[in-house]
């Protein structure tokens, strides 16, 4: 399924419960703009590479847009369409003053050089800079972006529009970053499955983890997880399945991804090795946190999921077919737009902190955003409890009935 499609599907689900009228929802599901520019680079050889780079603005009615910048070969418009909708109920599930947006270029960060990620993020920059900016777009890191991608973005923007750290988030600490943003995604993922796990009656040492992908947002909650006393049995990246049924030492495998290229995991040691798909359907497994692609979990591998719960720590991870199977099956689904939004509130935290020139502590940062994840949890469950239905469907209501609030109090002319 495309990914707009599995998007389209969950905004209408609750859009039934609202009484949406059908031109209210093609409004509401509708980019206020998409672009597509050329990227093309010179390579370090002399030769020449040409990308595509998109960046889709969804809605602004409660603020200026946000949203990560991904680089990866997949990236497209249907997908960053997909992914700049998420974005708006997401800012607006956590209560941000924010709207939606994505973008990305279809590239394999891993094809190119130091020098040539450089080169290609300030063309990027050079053809997108006038519509980004820090009351009007605010990008932050992504799929194959980091700390590098967004200081490189900063410094070409400002070359255009002068000095503004607030352009973007995820910045290196020392160049107007926040503390604690690193973190913040894996960490909101760990922090709303020690709430769900409460409510749902599961014991930490009694509830074993499987985590699917092992970069920014899986190594951060695998580590905030095991060092909450969960055993984590099971983790994978692009090179394999790492599998330990008594709980694998996740301090050593963080240890492994800083010492290997690209903080691959290959080369582990003192587990089993499977294939890299198998993660999903391991047997044992009480919560499942897919952490990498989106559309991994379909009809097709639904029904071999064992876990009692899932926490959509990816975007997108579940299509609404296998959503139906599973909720059917009993399996809790914490869905992307709650379970991952403690990357954009640490982003809000940043954007805050540099329009104020001033900087919170570390722990203030922790303070506030377990406050935020909590406060927005608390409304999502409550929600799904007294209408009985799920917390996907709970949560964009949330979203949705907030953005249609901004929407009518500004006015349509
Ligand atoms: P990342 O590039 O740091 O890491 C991705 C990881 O997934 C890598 O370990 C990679 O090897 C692995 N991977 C890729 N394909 C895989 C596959 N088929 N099977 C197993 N592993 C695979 O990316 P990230 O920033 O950690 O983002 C992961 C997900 O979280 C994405 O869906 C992203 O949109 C979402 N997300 C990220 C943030 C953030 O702050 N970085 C915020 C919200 C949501």
């Amino acid at each position: 399924m495309r990914a707009f499609e599995a998007t389209r599907r969950y905004f209408h689900t609750a859009a039934e419960h609202l009484d949406l009228s059908p031109q209210a929802r093609e409004a509401m599901l509708m980019a206020s703009r998409e672009i597509r520019v050329q990227v093309s680079i010179e390579r370090d050889d002399g030769s020449l590479a040409t990308f595509v780079g998109f960046r889709v603005q969804h809605d602004n009615s409660r603020g200026p847009m946000k949203g990560g910048l991904r680089y990866h070969p997949e990236v497209n418009l249907d997908e960053t369409r997909s992914l700049a909708s998420l974005m708006t109920w997401k800012t607006a599930v956590v209560n941000l003053p924010y709207g939606g947006a994505k973008g990305g270029i279809g590239v394999d960060p891993r094809s190119l050089s130091t020098r040539e990620l450089e080169r290609l993020t300030r063309v990027f920059v050079d053809q997108i800079h006038d519509i980004v900016g820090p009351d009007t777009d605010i990008p932050a890191p992504d799929m194959g972006t980091d700390h590098r991608v967004m200081a490189w973005f900063r410094n070409q923007w400002e070359k255009y529009h002068g000095f503004n750290p607030a352009v973007i988030t995820g910045k290196p600490v020392e160049e107007y970053g926040a503390k604690g943003r690193e973190e913040a995604t894996g960490r909101g993922v760990g922090t709303l499955t020690v709430k769900l796990t409460k409510r749902l009656g599961m014991k930490p040492e009694a509830t074993s983890i499987a985590i699917q992908g092992f970069g920014n947002v899986g190594s951060h909650a695998a580590k905030f997880l095991s060092e909450a006393q969960f055993p984590v049995i099971a983790i994978s990246d692009i090179t394999g399945t790492y599998y330990r049924k008594e709980g694998l030492n996740i301090a050593a495998a963080l240890h492994h991804k800083l010492q290997h290229p690209y903080g691959l995991l290959e080369g582990f040691k003192e587990c089993d090795v499977l294939p890299t798909d198998a993660l999903l359907t391991l047997p044992n497994v009480d919560i499942l946190i897919p952490a990498a692609l989106g559309g991994v979990i379909t009809e097709k591998n639904a029904k071999k999921i064992s876990a009692r719960a899932i926490i959509e720590a990816a975007n997108g991870p579940v299509d609404p077919d296998a959503d139906k199977i599973l909720h059917d099956h009993g399996v809790t689904i914490l869905p992307d737009i709650l379970a991952n939004a403690g990357g954009v509130t640490v982003s809000y935290f940043e954007w805050v902190q540099n329009r104020q020139h001033y900087r919170w502590t570390l722990d203030r940062v922790r303070q506030e955003l377990d406050r935020t994840l909590s406060e927005a949890f608390e409304h999502v469950w409550q929600n799904a409890h007294e209408r009985d239905i799920s917390l996907r469907t709970a949560a964009y209501m949330i979203g949705i009935t907030r953005v249609r609030r901004a929407t009518e109090l500004a006015g349509l002319t």
